[in-house]
């Protein structure tokens, strides 16, 4: 089959697309045909490296995909050949007393899939293997395009919002990035619990798509003093949770936009790891800060209920054909995107 691979890391050119064996499926796994995959900033961390961490080569990245179930494992119930499904990237040993307990995300042995496994194991190709609990059904009002861009993003800004910062109706929400797959999500998720979003960008294209989109208030950072903005925006109060994801360049002003007792939810660092705090901050304004980190099969159920509700909806920036995954990379580099990227295998 084919399939997007890559064998060292660097920039886009290490990516190739070429034939790997087709995924067999063990007792407890499906095979999907993907009929489309998402493209996350997972797929960037894997292909430059990351300090720490080893990956497994060949590597398939991709860590969505929507498909069609075409082989399964001698002991999976519940799931037959024929089954339209989006995958859950959650993978955890499913036995433990956090998975058991309903925290998978807390399992020692927490990967995401397409990004920490392999060799030949991720959504960019034309078929892929997974374990049969990381399967769910694809909302049926959703083309497999429009579901493949979803369930990373999606059960990710949920648990960011939903679980870890509970936020409630009339919160103020800072939303970084807020034109890219998680903010196009969380947007959509404070609206839905009647929070008032305040959405940072970079263009006038995105100004215009984020409240569009239901950002109630918009800031572009390339021309606007962010911190400032929230001042005005909040009569001087600040915003009761930042939606974290940028790291180094944004963390010490979203500490500063925060009110007396407000919460900052980080999941990423996209422009580095080494964000500095003044301390003081923390205790005297009594703040909270949260990880979070990908979530659980419930939680992504959970989401896509508002999906199948038409409540949330997909953001496709483009439709690129498989082969266009470095292409794809680029645009994601270059900030370019406005919600997903999603790529198409050959004759899907
Ligand atoms: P996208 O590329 O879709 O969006 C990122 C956005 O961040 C861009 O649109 C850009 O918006 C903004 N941005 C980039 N650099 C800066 C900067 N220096 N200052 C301010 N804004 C900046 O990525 P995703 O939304 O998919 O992911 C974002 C990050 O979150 C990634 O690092 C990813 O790895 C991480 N992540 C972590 C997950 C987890 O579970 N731990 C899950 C999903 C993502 P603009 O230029 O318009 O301001």
């Amino acid at each position: 089959m084919k399939a997007v691979v890559f064998e060292r890391h660097g920039g886009p050119e290490v990516l190739r697309y070429t034939d790997i064996p087709e995924p067999k499926a063990g007792p407890t796994d499906v095979v999907i045909r993907v009929k489309a995959a998402g493209a996350n900033y997972t797929d960037i961390w894997a292909r430059r490296g990351l300090p720490g961490m080893s990956f497994i080569f060949p590597h398939v990245s991709g860590s969505d995909a929507a498909g069609v179930v075409v082989e399964v494992g001698s002991a999976v119930t519940g799931i037959k050949v024929g089954d339209e499904v989006v995958v859950h990237p959650s993978l955890s040993c499913r036995t433990c007393e956090m998975c058991t307990g309903g925290q998978e995300v807390l399992c020692r042995e927490f990967k995401i899939w397409g990004f920490q496994t392999g060799p030949n194991d991720g959504g960019h190709a034309q078929y892929a293997r997974l374990p049969a609990v990381n399967v769910v059904p694809k909302p049926r009002n959703l083309s497999f395009e429009e579901a493949a861009s979803l369930p990373l993003v999606l059960m990710t800004a949920w648990r960011m919002l939903a679980t870890r910062a509970r936020v409630q109706p009339g919160d103020f929400v800072l939303i970084w990035g807020a034109a890219g797959g998680l903010g196009v999500m969380a947007i959509q998720i404070c609206r839905l619990f009647g929070a008032r979003p305040i959405a940072v960008v970079s263009s006038s294209e995105k100004e215009r798509r984020v409240a569009e989109l239901g950002a109630e208030f918009v800031i572009n950072r390339s021309r606007q003093d962010v911190y400032e903005e929230v001042r005005r925006l909040t009569n001087r109060r600040g915003v009761d949770i930042v939606f974290e994801h940028v790291g180094q360049a944004t963390f010490p002003t979203s500490v500063r936009c925060l009110r007396w007792g407000g919460t900052l939810v980080t999941c990423g660092a996209t422009s580095g790891f080494e964000a500095s705090t003044d301390l003081r901050h923390l205790w005297n304004r009594q703040l909270t800060f949260l990880g979070s980190h990908m979530a659980t099969k419930a939680e992504l159920l959970q989401a896509l209920r508002w999906v199948e509700m038409g409540r949330i909806r997909p953001v496709l920036h483009t439709v690129l054909p498989l082969k266009e995954v470095p292409r794809g990379q680029e645009m994601m580099e270059r900030n370019e995107v406005i919600g997903k990227i999603v790529y198409v295998p050959e004759g899907s």
